[in-house]
């Protein structure tokens, strides 16, 4: 196919790295399924390719996709978030140096930078993303080498003025770094808000069927500062030297998700709106977290830097902890499980589940919190159900 000279986003997820098969005319990419390559005499590589640690061309082609579809140089595909985080964090910065952190990220970020980068001497401290200021009043100049944010946030949907942010951090000499997961590319782009790293867990909206865990870094085509100005080279150097690389079949599905992104992201956003409509209906609902809201504070925002405003919804609810336990336990098509961004409705708890292990914390999240990941069903019966379940 000639690639039309600006092609939309889901040509783009469709096509980006995905021509058809020279030899038989395959549509779908292959899954080579192969950890090694024939060599045509010592050294002679056919298209680089040597021992599917370092390159295998299925996850060639994710990559190559997920960095057109987040207007970045390079991606990157790994075998979690996790290990996508790990890798940026651990081939960029050295013993000594800062990094700024969301109050409310991912636990399982914060748990990464908290338990297993700070013994390694990787310092870190907590600001509050929607407020551009605090993090600001966080830098340590010359020391901080990474500010870190999501938008929106996990659990409770904070938004961060990425434009906002990434000149505060690029004043300080430091990157800027987005966990992209709860907007995937569709909705929101980074890159082109002047961060100059986005990390995904593919296994939430970019995959979008929880079949998979994956995840992914793209490099942005002018990382704003200089001493970083080789991170695209010393993330692949690191991916290839710790190697927790997205497997051929993994990096597959991934793919296949990306395809239907585009139409399985508005129809996720469809389906909040709705649902947040119905709890704003409820007299027992007492705060909604949805970014969507004009009451939400960073609505002005995410509207600016948003295409929509996504597939999660929080709320809080009267009776307490045990009430919200107790109603989330009784949802039949909400499934109750972690995770988010399948085209499955899933429902949780927070405080017990996801963010357990920030109890204690500055990242504790409230206790009556319910988190939504509004999936593509029919709506009439997710609100149905939220209903029999609330009472
Ligand atoms: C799930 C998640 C991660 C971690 O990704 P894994 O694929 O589970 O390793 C990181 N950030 C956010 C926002 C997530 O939701």
């Amino acid at each position: 196919m000639t690639q039309p000279t600006n092609p939309g986003f889901s040509t783009r997820a469709i096509h980006a790295g995905q021509e058809p098969d020279p030899r038989t005319g395959a549509v779908v990419p292959a899954i080579y399924q192969t950890s090694t390559y024939k060599q045509d005499g010592v050294g002679g590589m056919r298209e680089g390719y040597e021992y599917s640690r370092s390159a295998n061309p299925t996850r060639t082609a994710l990559e190559q996709c997920i960095a057109e579809l987040e207007g970045g140089a390079k991606g990157f595909a790994f075998s979690s978030g996790l290990a996508a985080e790990d890798t940026v964090i651990r081939s960029l910065l050295h013993p000594g140096d800062h990094m700024i952190v969301p109050t409310d990220a991912y636990g399982g970020t914060f748990r990464l930078i908290d338990k297993v980068q700070k013994r390694w001497g990787i310092d870190y401290s907590l600001a509050k993303v929607s407020q551009p200021d605090a993090i600001r009043g966080e830098i340590r100049p010359g020391v901080t080498k990474i500010v870190w944010i999501e938008t929106p946030t996990n659990p409770l949907l904070g938004i961060a003025d990425i434009a906002a942010i990434a000149q505060i951090a690029h004043e300080a000499g430091a990157l800027m770094v987005v966990d992209n997961t709860f907007a995937s590319p569709y909705l929101q782009q980074p890159l082109a808000l002047g961060a100059d790293i986005v990390v995904h867990s593919t296994t939430k909206y970019c995959g979008g069927h929880s079949d998979v865990v994956g995840g992914a870094v793209v490099v942005s085509k002018s990382v704003a500062v200089r001493e970083f100005a080789d991170a695209a080279e010393r993330i692949g150097f690191h991916q290839n030297s710790m190697g927790a690389i997205s497997g051929p079949m993994d990096s597959w599905l991934v793919l296949r998700g990306l395809k239907t992104l585009a139409v399985r992201m508005e129809q996720h956003c469809s389906n909040a709106e709705q649902v947040v409509e119905y709890l704003q209906g409820r007299g027992d609902v007492t705060h909604i977290h949805y970014p969507g809201l004009d009451s939400h504070p960073g609505h002005d925002v995410a509207a600016r830097q948003m295409r929509r405003f996504g597939g999660m919804v929080s709320f809080q609810l009267e009776g307490g902890e045990q009430h919200a336990v107790d109603a989330i336990g009784r949802t039949k098509i909400w499934t109750l499980g972690e995770s988010l961004g399948g085209v499955e409705s899933l429902i949780e708890h927070p405080g017990r589940m996801t963010h357990a292990s920030v109890a204690g914390t500055e990242l504790e999240v409230p206790a009556d919190l319910i988190r939504l990941s509004t999936g593509i069903e029919d709506v009439r019966d997710l609100i149905d159900d939220l209903g029999q379940a609330l009472g």
